[in-house]
């Protein structure tokens, strides 16, 4: 198993965002983390990132005890639903930010950021701007520079909710290609059922600060444990 949390907890003033949470997130998979809103998903992931802490329980990342570890040590990569670029840099230094804040070699920086570009297919807008770029190719972007740092963990929030409809479903079915391409364990949030059905080996079913079922969509479909999981999966008209 590559992300354990194993019974965290979680609070805001009086209100409790995490109910005693443990999940098992298998390594090399493509694990969505679905719910309503307000229901906990991004208090979750951002734990496991390391960018907000537990009032209790623990985290482990590939079998190391991340709790107390500060983001940057704990080698993940990280994509927000409104991507923050570099307004003034290009697609190319943008992506090889994390490598130069690193002291990384100038040749093995330009070989890593050439592959990344072609891996997300952007080569052409390497000397762009990011305003010079749609919103699908942004996003785009930032996957491939949350990949160049090589995370042994990739953790997306709503990465393509900004994004209309049919952006965001050619960004999805992508990010599954680019998932089994690169084969690192990925964990996206996510509110909308058929985006997690369609995309997730594994989905993790959370409401109001707790797990309600965790599994494969066939197992969703086929075995819902409890009526709330039924309900949210139910026909969308
Ligand atoms: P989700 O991502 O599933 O929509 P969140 O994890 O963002 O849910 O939020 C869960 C609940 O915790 C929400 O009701 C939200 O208002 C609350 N919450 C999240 N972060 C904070 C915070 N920093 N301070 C106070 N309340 C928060
Ligand atoms: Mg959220």
């Amino acid at each position: 198993m590559s992300i354990e949390v194993v019974n965290v907890n979680k609070r805001f003033g009086d209100f409790v965002a995490l109910d005693n949470v443990s999940v098992s997130i298998p390594a090399g998979r493509l694990t969505a983390l679905l719910g309503p809103s307000g229901g906990g998903k991004s208090t979750l992931l951002r734990i496991i990132a390391g960018l907000e802490s537990a009032d209790s329980g623990k985290v482990e990342i590939e079998g190391v005890d991340a709790t107390n570890l500060p983001p940057q040590k704990r080698n993940v990569g990280f994509v927000f639903q409104h991507y923050a670029a570099f307004k003034h840099l290009s697609v190319h230094r943008n992506v090889a930010f994390g490598l130069e804040i690193r002291k990384r070699p100038k040749d093995e920086i330009r070989e890593r950021v050439k592959e990344l570009l072609d891996l997300v297919h952007l080569s052409q807008f390497a000397d762009r701007l990011p305003s010079q770029l749609s919103g699908g190719q942004r996003q785009r972007m930032a996957l491939a520079r949350a990949l160049a740092v090589q995370p042994t963990v990739l953790l997306l929030d709503e990465p393509f909710g900004a994004l209309d409809a049919k952006v965001r479903k050619e960004l999805r079915d992508w990010l599954r290609r680019l998932h089994d391409e690169v084969s690192v364990t990925t964990v996206f949030v996510t509110h909308d059922q058929e985006e997690a059905l369609e995309v997730a080996d594994e989905i993790v079913v959370i409401n109001e600060g707790r797990v309600e079922q965790i599994g494969s969509p066939d197992d969703l479909y086929d075995r819902p444990a409890n009526d709330f999981v039924m309900r949210f999966l139910g026909p969308t008209t």
